[in-house]
């Protein structure tokens, strides 16, 4: 194998980059990149740059002195088999990294609505967050929180408009969802709100009703960024289609990050995770697999989000499990502090959602690993250790 080309210089691509080069591969690295800019890290996006305290996040990366060729501002456009085609012509390759990441779901309407994905959305949507601005958020989900807690840091009037019972019903349930209701204290959130379009001045609700804003973000999610492989032979079904091993369906091409769809040996089915720590470890194991390795990618997924003051921590998968509390939220305490657990049938841990107690997440992120069985009256006890469960 002489030459590998990476498509998509987000982290899930530069970490593949930086993985070849470790395993000692010494061929030419390409590295194509649609953006202008240099790699970037984007959890500080919602974060420290919105919040104004960082400018920008990027990689911590030496490409150049890996001898990696980063192409900034070039696309690639299509794959027939040993071919990337690219916005400045034909690129033939041995080994191929898909690493194409995922693009947000926009509404429909002919008015201005703001995005969060990228540096420039970032820095755009900062300049607007001013103090008395109206700003309305769609989707109460994990970058509509962040953008909102940024808005109200900034003095806005903020509206959070959500389709759902609860924030976050879509991935931890109505229940768990509703206990961060209160966080938006001095918002007003309307849920079981749907909007139809983004119009000039505001937002059309479904079922009639509209809404004025200076500034509309929309964060109703995102989907994997593989348009560019329609056409080609590549298996494509909610992303790029991979094995365990992060193998897709063509020969000597991987795919890693937000656009791969792994199979999980550990949980037995299909994953498709958009967090940073896959982006961040998938990547060994698929240039592994491309070198011709037999390594596993079998991760309890992991992601944290930082909201209202507090620190949101998720580990596992938990579809088809029940729900087991622990600690109240509303427990009078200077600082919330509360988790949910997940237990599969058998009493194995599936998931746990902690809200600033690290410590359960890393104790239930081992225990989740270990496949161990808990005992769920132990689990309830928040005074408990979740080791001790
Ligand atoms: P991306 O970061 O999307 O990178 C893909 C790159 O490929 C992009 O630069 C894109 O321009 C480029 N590209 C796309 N198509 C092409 C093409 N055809 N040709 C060339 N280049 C192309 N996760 C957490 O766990 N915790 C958090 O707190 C958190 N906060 C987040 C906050 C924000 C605002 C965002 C947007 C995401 C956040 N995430 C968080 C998710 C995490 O950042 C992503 O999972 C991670 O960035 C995925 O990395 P990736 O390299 O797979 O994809």
């Amino acid at each position: 194998m002489n030459h590998v080309v990476v498509v998509g210089a987000g982290l899930a691509g530069v970490r593949s980059a930086e993985a070849l080069r470790a395993r000692g591969f010494g061929g030419t690295i390409t590295l194509l990149g649609e953006e202008r800019h240099r790699p970037y890290d984007r959890p500080p996006l919602s974060k420290a740059v919105l919040l104004g305290d960082a400018d920008s996040s990027f990689v911590d990366s030496d490409l150049e002195g890996m001898g990696v060729e980063h192409r900034a501002g070039v696309s690639a456009k299509g794959l027939a088999e040993g071919v990337v085609e690219t916005t400045e012509g034909e690129m033939a390759y041995d080994g191929l990294v898909i690493a194409t990441g995922a693009e947000p779901i926009r509404l429909p309407g002919e008015g201005r609505q703001r995005v969060l994905r990228t540096l420039d959305d970032a820095l755009a949507l900062r300049a607007e967050l001013v103090q008395g601005a109206r700003v309305v958020i769609i989707g109460a989900g994990w970058i509509g929180a962040e953008v909102a807690t940024a808005a109200m840091k900034a003095g806005c009037a903020v509206t959070v408009l959500e389709a759902g019972p609860a924030p976050l019903a879509h991935v931890v349930g109505a229940e768990v969802g509703a206990r961060t209701i209160p966080w938006y204290d001095g918002i007003d959130l309307r849920l079981n709100t749907m909007v139809g379009s983004v119009d000039p001045g505001g937002v059309s609700l479904v079922g009639g009703g509209s809404l004025e804003a200076d500034v509309v973000v929309t964060g109703i999610g995102v989907r994997p960024t593989v348009e560019w492989l329609a056409g080609s032979d590549i298996d494509l079904h909610n992303g790029v289609v991979t094995d365990e091993h992060l193998r897709a369906s063509l020969p000597n091409v991987v795919a890693v990050g937000d656009c791969a769809a792994w199979w999980s040996r550990r949980f037995h089915t299909r994953l498709r995770v958009e967090h940073w720590d896959t982006a961040l470890n998938a990547p060994e194991v698929a240039v592994a697999s491309l070198l011709g390795d037999e390594s596993v990618y079998d991760p309890v997924p992991y992601f944290w989000s930082e909201q209202f003051g507090h620190m949101v921590q998720y580990a596992g998968h938990h579809p088809g499990a029940r729900l087991v509390r622990r600690g109240d939220p509303s427990a009078a305490a200077p600082v919330s502090r509360w988790s949910v657990c997940w237990l599969h049938d058998d009493d194995r841990l599936a998931a746990v959602l902690t809200v600033n107690r690290p410590r359960d997440l890393v104790q239930g992120r081992r225990l989740i690993e270990a496949g161990q069985r808990l005992d769920p009256g132990r689990l309830a006890d928040p005074e408990v250790a979740l080791r001790d469960c």
